[in-house]
């Protein structure tokens, strides 16, 4: 099925009764029943959803707080209309999805077509759900992506989704699975979507790639800086054992992040005093340690010093 024949069969047409205009309700959301209103999407389509108010209420402490006289007096095929400002058709629809299935048996599962056609709608999801205080929305959509590991923007849907949630230990763990994505060929509506909401999250998301890709180069520039006075046990020039870590490490410098750290932690020095030995291994412990910061931290706070004292 193309997705504009899924469209066609996800919406129907009905004249708006007093204004004449043409109102869509979406075939997931179209059996009124007592109790419901009627939410618009604020896009071109404005797509209508009937929706129970009270299993709202329990999920968004906006609409729990909302005051009994700001319900809207239009009505759109016998139930209040509430514009759900902003939010796109699709958005909304995935948005109801997630709340609906909280009372439910079965979990929440994202459509399909959603997933291929149109995944910056999961993210307009969350955005909805920030926008109407639905703490829980997160997790949903968390839930039904993991279902969804085939899609190669996952991650990055993921990352979005928890960095509007502003848990940060959340947004940390969700940037570090973007690691193995190419960002740049993520879906570029839902980059722009991301972009728009979150400059700075968007920078600081690029700012982590980017040292990651650049990482190995930091650590090449430390090597080099490495200083390391005579033994007092042996009496070996430091500057010949840190020579031999360093030509250890950085050698083939093609692997991956995982692999020069792996490197730092296994290095061993056989040729040397148990001195020497000592005092290397204390230095790349403290490289490795700065290492691992500087490529998997997504929120720094502070600049990105060299190990204390070099290594
Ligand atoms: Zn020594």
């Amino acid at each position: 099925m193309s997705t504009s024949d899924s469209e066609q069969q996800a919406v129907s047409s009905q004249p708006e009764p007093k204004s004449g205009r043409y109102f869509r309700k979406h075939a997931d959301f179209f059996t009124k029943k007592s109790g419901d209103i009627m939410l618009q999407a604020d896009d071109e389509k404005r797509v209508c959803f009937c929706f129970n108010l009270v299993q709202l209420q329990a999920a968004s402490s906006f609409f729990r707080d909302l005051p009994a006289s700001s319900h809207p007096t239009d009505m759109v095929d016998g139930l209040p209309r509430y514009p759900i400002l902003e939010s796109s058709s699709d958005g909304l629809h995935v948005f109801l999805l997630a709340v609906r299935s909280l009372s439910q048996v079965a979990p929440f599962v994202l459509p399909e077509h959603i997933i291929q056609s149109t995944p910056a709608a999961i993210y307009e999801a969350a955005q909805i759900g920030a926008r109407l205080d639905v703490p829980c929305i997160y997790r949903l959509l968390d839930e039904a992506l993991s279902g969804a590991s085939h899609i190669f923007h996952t991650p990055f849907i993921l990352f979005a989704i928890w960095e509007l949630s502003a848990i940060s230990s959340k947004t940390m763990s969700a940037s570090r699975s973007t690691l193995d994505l190419d960002i740049t060929a993520v879906d570029k509506y839902l980059v722009r979507a991301v972009h728009v909401q979150s400059p700075a999250c968007w920078l600081e998301l690029q700012d982590l790639h980017l040292r990651r890709a650049q990482g190995m180069a930091r650590v090449r520039s430390i090597c080099e800086e490495i200083v390391m006075g005579a033994c007092r046990d042996c009496g070996r020039d430091g500057r010949a054992v840190t020579e031999e870590a360093r030509l250890r490490i950085i050698q083939g410098a093609v692997d991956g992040p995982e692999e020069v750290a792996a490197k730092m932690r296994r290095v061993s020095f056989v040729s040397v005093c148990g001195a020497c030995q000592g005092r290397t291994r204390k230095h790349i412990d403290s490289l490795h340690d700065w290492y691992m910061r500087f490529i998997s931290e997504y929120r720094f706070l502070a600049p990105y010093e060299s190990p204390k004292g070099g290594w």
